[in-house]
């Protein structure tokens, strides 16, 4: 833990030099999401791994349904992890192009620059030795090697954030996330605003007439509904 000056001036190392405020204060991460490595840590150079240097990884999970937030809560916990300057790499399934290729963009429109993998094991190989966060949007559209590899990933001393539904549009559990949430350190179910009643939305409606599990949409496809207004068998008639 440097000053503020050999932080670079940094504005937020000034909250560092206040133990109060910091040094040994630990925080809830469904609360604030951040990571502190060992009290003494310098950030790993890049050929080494957060854990020779003492850092303890963990996994979080982010779940809910469409239009809960989860997008936002990852983009919002990875925004801190770079004010920490912690050095983080971002990754979205290949399959989800709704918005860019290269980025990860919530409903709401924010955004942070994503690499583009079709597969767990291509996601492995990308990340660098000295990355301190991964993050991983869309989880559910992962293969099940993704389960594996969070843990691979934690177990090297890094803090890897999921996000991802946690049904699918019939309100079954979305593989591989279950197994994510079970071995996940931490889990934050975010919910939605049904788009029926105003209540409280926890499942995605499709509205559209497709039977496949994977239908990557937005909102002309899929409504958040509460589950007293989530009809998962029926898909307006006629539409699709
Ligand atoms: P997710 O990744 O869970 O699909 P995002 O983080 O991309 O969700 O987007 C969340 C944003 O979606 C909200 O902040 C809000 O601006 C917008 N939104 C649109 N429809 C709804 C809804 N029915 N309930 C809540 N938020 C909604
Ligand atoms: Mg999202
Ligand atoms: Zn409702």
């Amino acid at each position: 833990m440097g000053t503020a000056k050999d932080r670079g001036g940094f504005s937020a190392g000034l909250v560092a030099l206040d133990p109060t405020l910091y040094g040994g204060f630990v925080r809830h991460p469904a609360l604030d999401g951040d990571f502190d490595g060992p009290s003494s840590s310098r950030p790993p150079k890049p050929d080494e791994t957060p854990r020779s240097l003492g850092y303890v990884g963990r996994i979080e999970v982010v779940c809910g349904s469409m239009f809960s937030g989860k997008t936002e809560e990852l983009i919002r916990r990875v925004k801190r992890a770079l004010y920490a300057r912690q050095s983080v790499q971002a990754f979205k399934p290949r399959i989800d192009n709704r918005y860019d290729a290269t980025r990860i963009v919530s409903h709401g429109a924010t955004a942070i620059e994503a690499v583009p993998v079709a597969t767990s094991e291509s996601l492995m190989s990308r990340v660098l030795p000295g990355t301190v966060v991964v993050a991983i949007d869309e989880a559910q559209f992962f293969d099940r090697g993704i389960v594996e590899v969070a843990n691979e990933l934690a177990d090297q001393g890094r803090r890897v954030i999921l996000a991802g539904l946690d049904q699918d549009y019939l309100g079954r559990p979305f593989p591989p996330m279950p197994d994510l949430m079970a071995i996940a350190e931490d889990v934050t179910k975010v919910r939605a605003v049904c788009t029926v009643c105003g209540g409280t939305a926890s499942r995605s409606q499709r509205i559209i007439q497709e039977g496949a599990t994977v239908l990557v949409g937005g909102a002309d496809s899929y409504e958040a509904r509460c589950r007293a207004c989530f009809r998962p068998r029926d898909m307006r008639p006629g539409e699709g």
